[in-house]
């Protein structure tokens, strides 16, 4: 496994998997790497001749009261766990790299951008599809790896990838998850030990929601179900849970299934995401 930093040494690495006939698989991670990339990174060893792990914490998608700075950097154990996991390269650029002096172009997808979390963080979506288009287009891929945690950044990336014509599969991945039910996230090691015992009641207030959708509830019930299931729980600040359809993120509203719930809370410091998909019935 080798570690690169340049572009050009990427492009060097796919030429010559490309040249024996090979496939490439890219995992695009802000490195910290845990369970949940690990998953990204095992479906690509098993599906790809080559996996390329892209480590990049991108600035652009950061608001200005975000956590930039302090946001966790492991690079010594992401490269040791990659290379466990059969990994063929890491590309690690600088942030000069990817944004050298005079960047000036910018890629934003419309509308699917604009609930759920990217009410609340404007800019993100556009620091997201931006690095995500270049690191597409620095190693052209055959494949492209995102996991469900982040449903709709996934959905806006497949959204971008068809858009802007991108001859590369997205591949969803399931959110890997604690086994309290809290999702695995960079983040969650800046709980507190009493938050952290209460962070699964995230997931488990989407449970009841979903529960009771698949009971034939609506997209506006699952959503006040969450709202009471967190309001009993002191720690959380819920930011925003929707109900939405699960290709055009449309607000579900009196509708039922098929339907994603998606929440956001903050636990003291630290900011939440998580979501659910109820799959639409069969037809008789
Ligand atoms: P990040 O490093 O947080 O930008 O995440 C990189 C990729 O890993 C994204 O596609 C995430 O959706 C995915 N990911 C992060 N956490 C999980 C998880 N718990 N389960 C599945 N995928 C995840």
């Amino acid at each position: 496994m080798r570690v690169v930093k340049t572009i050009s040494e990427v492009r060097e690495f796919v030429r010559s998997v490309r040249k024996g006939g090979g496939c490439v698989g890219l995992v695009p991670t802000m490195g910290a790497l845990h369970a949940g990339h690990l998953a990204l990174i095992r479906k690509s060893v098993r599906q790809d001749d080559a996996t390329v792990v892209s480590i990049f914490v991108n600035p652009t998608q950061f608001g200005p009261a975000e956590d930039l700075a302090a946001y966790p950097r492991s690079l010594e154990q992401d490269v040791a766990a990659c290379q466990a996991e059969g990994v063929d390269l890491i590309f690690a650029p600088d942030v000069t790299n990817m944004y050298p002096e005079g960047f000036a172009t910018y890629v934003e997808v419309e509308g699917l951008t604009d609930g759920l979390c990217g009410r609340f963080r404007p800019g993100h979506f556009r620091g997201v599809t931006t690095i995500v288009s270049k690191l597409l287009n620095i190693v052209q891929p055959d494949r492209a790896y995102f996991g469900e945690k982040d449903y709709q950044q996934l959905i806006v990336i497949k959204r971008m990838a068809a858009d802007l014509n991108f001859p590369i599969e997205i591949v969803p991945v399931s959110t890997v998850r604690e086994k309290d039910g809290l999702a695995i996230s960079s983040r969650n090691v800046y709980l507190t030990a009493e938050e952290r015992a209460v962070a699964p009641a995230l997931y488990r207030a989407l449970e009841q929601a979903a529960q009771a959708v698949g009971d034939g509830a609506s997209g506006r019930d699952a959503e006040e179900i969450v709202k009471q299931t967190l309001e009993g729980e002191p720690l959380f600040k819920l930011q925003y849970v929707e109900a939405v359809h699960p290709e055009t993120l449309e607000p579900r509203g009196d509708q039922g299934t098929p339907m994603v719930i998606a929440a956001a809370a903050h636990l003291g410091s630290t900011r939440l995401i998580d979501n659910i998909k109820i799959e639409g019935r069969d037809q008789c």
